[in-house]
């Protein structure tokens, strides 16, 4: 009887927690255990054994949510109790009524927090190299599919798990099949030499501000919006030689629009985590380093009144053991990995660190974060509700912004409500003139209120940054930022959006997605062509695009207009051609009143080379993404086709993105180039993609066919280019290319002391040479987005086109050393031969984000196929 008993509890129990039927293991499904030294699960896998799981687990539900760049599966595995997954929307609305205090009140609130779950959203490898977390992420899954532990019941009933297995699937797939190419070869373990984002490499995370890629807005409005998860658990790699495992709390300053009680969570689940994962005897783990808490480009969360928590694990070669001597771990900010302190009290002793180790301290994370969020559910969604309310409520100013209908760039304007409104910002559109902070406003003008949840996400991105001086020690030097300090998208955009304090009332409707003005186009009744005003990037499309279309065009320069202004002579089918274009482009095409004489600009469509170095960088990666995004065309070179020549036959312009010169010059393999980074923090803004292993560690050789740089030949190649009247074009670093004492422009801070200056990001004020046809369509003063780049001194032929006129150019963010940059250059023209070289001190095109700058690329691109003619007074 006892016996019978017994069996039917076990039965009872079985049928209540233990699945019924068989359910697939990892190891089943690839033939090896996730972790298993030198085997890798690629996307193809991992997606087949997600499906499988959510076939045979009534606890896991997998999805496919939309597709990535290249068109592969970006999916989520939702994982809870089975009762839960049946009424998914049932939870959702819970969610979205508790983000809301506008629509809840506080008692209503009290009941959803009884009946709702913990949102907990996990996102995997968005650092493609930083592979194990995909590999983990099938762990996660199965153990919670089959566990039958109080602590995984907890979990399950009381948490809603959304896994993100990688946040960037193309890369998944890229960095597995690299590594298998080199599997068994002196390049195993290697990093790849292309960038394995299609577009933006390491950049990937630096998105979270503008939503460019696909795969971020996937993640942000299929699964955050939606969700409203009160927790987000981004799981990374680092350095190999630092401490094993690194989690919050982070070092300051603190975005001041983080709301105090998301810290004191962060901080309390981060330590708590640490806590738990030191209880198994693993050894390593640093809380408190690293990073700060600052920039919104990684952290969408935390504005949205969620709070993430990191992890950043040791890394391997890929999945290749190394070994590391106790004596080779490294120091950096908040820890040295040799000695104990309060926030790494056991370091790790050295010797074989493997896949595996990586793994095993990601299932203790992120079973720790998700028993976290069970146990203190209640506290979660209380405290969510109470963000939200205090968001709404939010007494200091400004009351608002207003971006005024008026704008020189509309497209621009409607870019960054729309940037708003992709973070579930709402924004209101006037439908009648107004009044607000003593000034008028027109119909059509947009109104951010920053009173609502959300509010916080707006203001960091609209207001201006005040990055804090922290000292190391009272008296002492001053800590350096992170990260980039500023994101001010109004600077950045070039539109107005001002800030109201007192509160106002207009008459508006709600914006569901902005659209610039329309396009115009006015047929000319006299025959003398068209005109179309340069100022905004549009028109630079618009002009591209009739170029590639085989129409002829000019760009003034003489008196009386405004210089740059893109001039159409009438010609046949012209009409049909700039209708099309005024349909596409918010532009306005009028007739000339009279034929334009004078000087002018004759603009052919430039052929344009786009360099792509082996070592990978990502702002060739941007690059291309605004070309594809505008038609542009162009064609990327590597090495082995400059090393060629005859570069004259096949372009007029090359374009070298931001590198190192020695990247450029003499490539992987080179000195201190494709080498591993340095020490912990992979999640820094890096030029280069970087390898998430140490230069500590015996890393990889280097692949013959990528190693060596442009070299001998390739500079040579260049030259003769420009000698025979082609352009090179390098922006940032790679200026230092063509940077020396012997030529005419020179880095005017080849000998400044660097610990009196730095700038790792921010927008600085900069005057600009308005007759140089590099700056056309620009305003006299302009925002850059400066980073550290060169700034130059020009001699002899040379000409400045955009200079520093102040010690103090901080418009955004933080500055040491404005005094070294007065009176210098950061956009400069050096004559070569019958060609020239334009070197710029910063990039014009930051991460598709800084649209004020864009055009000076692009003049400088349209620069190197136009010839100077006079236009005939008459036609
Ligand atoms: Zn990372």
């Amino acid at each position: 009887m006892k016996r019978l008993l017994a069996a039917v509890l076990l039965l009872s129990s079985a049928a209540l927690a233990a699945p019924a039927k068989h359910i697939t293991s990892p190891t089943e499904a690839f033939g090896f255990q996730p972790g298993t030294d030198r085997k890798l699960a690629d996307w193809k896998e991992l997606t087949a054994y997600f499906q499988k799981l959510g076939s045979e687990s009534d606890r896991v539900r997998y999805e496919e949510v939309g597709k990535t760049t290249e068109g592969r599966p970006f999916i989520t595995v939702t994982i809870s109790s089975p009762e839960t997954l049946a009424h998914l929307d049932h939870y959702k609305e819970i969610a979205r009524k508790l983000a809301d205090p506008r629509i809840t009140s506080p008692d209503q609130a009290k009941q959803l927090v009884v009946d709702g779950k913990t949102v907990l959203v996990v996102t995997c490898n968005v650092h493609s190299t930083e592979i194990a977390s995909s590999q983990s992420a099938t762990e996660f899954a199965y153990q919670l599919a089959t566990g039958d532990t109080p602590r995984i019941r907890a979990i399950l009933q009381n948490v809603i798990i959304v896994l993100v297995p990688s946040l960037n699937p193309d890369g998944e797939q890229l960095v597995v099949d690299w590594y298998k190419k080199y599997l068994g070869t002196p390049y195993e373990g290697s990093n790849p030499v292309v960038l394995w984002h299609h577009y933006v490499g390491h950049d990937d995370n630096r998105d979270w501000s503008s939503f460019t890629q696909v795969e971020t807005r996937l993640a942000v409005e299929k699964v955050i919006n939606p969700w409203h998860p009160q927790i987000l658990y981004d799981i990374h790699q680092m350095g190999a030689n630092g401490p094993r495992i690194y989690l919050p709390p982070w070092v300051d300053p603190i975005d001041p629009n983080v709301d105090p009680i998301l810290v004191e969570a962060m901080n309390a689940l981060g330590v708590n985590t640490a806590l738990e994962i030191g209880q198994t005897g693993k050894q390593g783990v640093l809380v408190h380093g690293v990073y700060d808490f600052w920039s919104p480009l990684r952290d969408y969360i935390a504005l949205h009144n969620g709070l993430r928590v990191l992890t950043e694990s040791a890394s391997v070669n890929i999945a290749s053991p190394i070994e590391i001597p106790f004596e080779k771990l490294d120091r950096g900010i908040g820890y040295d990995a040799k000695v104990s302190a309060w926030n790494f009290p056991d370091p790790w002793k050295g010797g074989a660190w493997r896949l595996h180790d990586i793994v095993d301290y990601q299932i203790d994370a992120f079973f720790s974060i998700a028993n976290h969020a069970a146990v203190f559910r209640e506290r979660y969604l209380n405290d969510y509700y109470k963000i939200g309310v205090r968001a709404v409520n939010r007494q200091e100013g400004p009351y608002a912004y207003v971006v005024p209908a008026e704008q020189t760039d509309s497209a621009a304007a409607a870019r960054l409500v729309n940037i708003l409104r992709i973070g579930a910002v709402d924004v209101d559109q006037a439908t009648a003139d107004f009044d607000a902070g003593g000034k008028h406003y027109s119909r059509g003008s947009y109104i951010v209120r920053l009173g609502q949840p959300f509010g916080s996400f707006a203001k960091t991105l609209l207001e201006i940054q005040q990055y804090p001086n922290i000292p190391e020690y009272p008296g002492g030097p001053l800590q350096r930022p992170y990260d980039v300090t500023a994101q001010t998208l109004p600077l950045l955009f070039g539109v107005t959006a001002v800030a109201v304090d007192e509160k106002f009332t207009a008459t508006t409707s709600k914006v569901d997605v902005a659209k610039p003005a329309g396009g115009r186009f006015e047929k000319s009744a006299n025959g003398f062509g068209y005109l179309i005003a340069d100022r905004t990037n549009s028109s630079l499309y618009a002009l591209f695009a009739l170029l590639k279309d085989g129409v002829r065009a000019y760009r003034l320069t003489g008196a009386g207009t405004e210089p740059g202004t893109i001039y159409i002579p009438q010609q046949e089918g012209v009409e049909a051609r700039l209708a099309a274009i005024a349909d596409k482009f918010p532009v306005d095409i009028h007739a000339a009143t009279a034929a334009p004489a004078g000087d002018a600009l004759l603009v052919r469509l430039p052929r344009i080379a786009l360099y792509q170095s082996w070592v990978p960088s990502m702002d060739e990666g941007w690059t291309r993404w605004i070309f594809d995004q505008n038609n542009i065309p162009y064609t990327r070179v590597v090495d082995a086709d400059i090393r060629k020549g005859n570069l004259n036959e096949k372009f007029d312009v090359v374009l070298i993105p931001d590198n190192s010169a020695r990247a450029i010059t003499t490539g992987r393999g080179g000195p201190g180039e494709g080498a591993p980074a340095p020490a912990a923090a992979t999640e820094k803004s890096g030029k280069s993609q970087s390898s998430a292993a140490s230069e500590n560690t015996r890393g990889p050789k280097q692949i013959p066919e990528y190693a060596g740089g442009l070299g001998e030949d390739g500079l040579t190649s260049l030259k003769a280019f420009t000698e025979n009247g082609g352009t090179i074009i390098t922006l940032n670093k790679a200026s230092q290319v063509y940077t020396s004492e012997s030529s005419e422009v020179s880095d005017a801070l080849a000998t400044v002391n660097r610990k009196e200056f730095f700038i790792p990001g921010s927008i600085l004020e900069v005057s600009v040479d308005l007759t140089n046809p590099i700056a056309f369509g620009s305003t006299a003063s302009v925002p850059i987005f400066y980073e550290n780049g060169p700034t130059f001194k020009t001699h002899g032929g040379a000409q400045s086109i955009a200079s520093f006129t102040t010690d103090k150019p901080l418009l955004s963010g933080w500055i040491q050393g404005g005094q070294f940059l007065k009176g210098t250059s950061v956009i400069a023209e050096e004559p070569v031969g019958k060609g020239h070289i334009i070197l710029f001190g910063f990039r014009p095109q930051y991460r598709a984000q800084s649209e004020v700058t864009y055009k000076f690329l692009f003049n400088a691109l349209l620069y190197s196929s136009s010839t100077t003619q006079l236009l005939a007074e008459s036609r």
